[in-house]
């Protein structure tokens, strides 16, 4: 595990700004303006001083993507005022560290991973929110619950003891043809819409389920304009590394 410092004489206040004014406007343009999209810092590959100054920039939501990571960064990150996210596939055998640190974990895909959380939160007296990853673009490498199975498998994830629903992350398909890309995020908020209507009409208790986590700094306009509530950015924000980590 190399950690990167932050770049030479790199402005985290000034990117993080110019991420927002990218968010102001592809929410207007939308139709969305002030909709309040969230901005989520991908402080993966950067050192702890790097990642705290992003917070530190006003970036109060960070996403971790390796457990080793968070277990070096997180005291540090916590003692910042960050609210973490594990953004990265989450294996069970790591699920305590996500516990230790993490104030959500976007990266739910398996029963198995759902219920160690689950149990591991009621060991430690604390309560856990949680996302279930979709794979919406239909590469088969990606990680992610089938959409057509997504909804029923959030209900059994909700009625786990000490986890909260609080919605759906997706990472979108790698395609410079917007209608594709646009396609899959359509699919993430399709999903989220049923769950919402079905806890409307009392079939299932999704209620809290409303976060749509879709967008990176490549796309995060297509992922607005489809209903993002949560954007995830690294590079835009913590500038490049050279070379890069992984
Ligand atoms: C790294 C990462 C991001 C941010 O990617 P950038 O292209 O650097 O903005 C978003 N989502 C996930 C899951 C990531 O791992």
């Amino acid at each position: 595990m190399e950690l990167s410092p932050a770049p030479a004489g790199h402005d985290h206040a000034a990117a993080f700004a110019d991420v927002k004014a990218r968010v102001h406007v592809a929410e207007a343009s939308c139709g969305r303006a002030g909709s309040g999209v969230r901005v989520l810092v991908a402080t993966k590959t950067w050192d702890a001083d790097a990642a705290v100054a992003a917070v530190r920039a006003g970036a109060v939501l960070v996403g971790e993507s390796r457990m080793q990571e968070l277990e070096a960064k997180g005291a540090a990150l916590t003692a910042a005022g960050a609210r973490i996210h594990v953004i990265g596939q989450l294996q069970r055998n790591k699920a305590a560290v996500a516990v230790r640190w993490a104030d959500c974990v976007q990266t739910v895909d398996s029963l198995a991973l759902a219920q160690r959380l689950s149990r591991l939160c009621v060991e430690a007296g604390r309560e856990l929110d949680v996302m279930v990853q979709v794979n919406v673009s239909g590469e088969s490498t990606k990680a992610g619950i089938e959409p057509e199975d997504a909804l029923d498998f959030a209900g059994t994830v909700q009625a786990l003891p000490a986890l909260t629903v609080t919605g759906f992350m997706t990472i979108g398909l790698n395609s410079p043809v917007e209608a594709a890309v646009r396609a899959g995020y359509r699919r993430l908020r399709e999903i989220r819409d049923q769950a919402l209507i079905a806890s409307e009409r009392g079939a299932m208790d999704l209620r809290e389920a409303w976060e749509l986590s879709m967008g990176m700094s490549g796309d995060l306009e297509w992922a607005i304009a489809e209903g993002a509530t949560m954007v995830r950015v690294g590079t835009a924000i913590m500038g490049t590394r050279t070379p890069p980590a992984y």
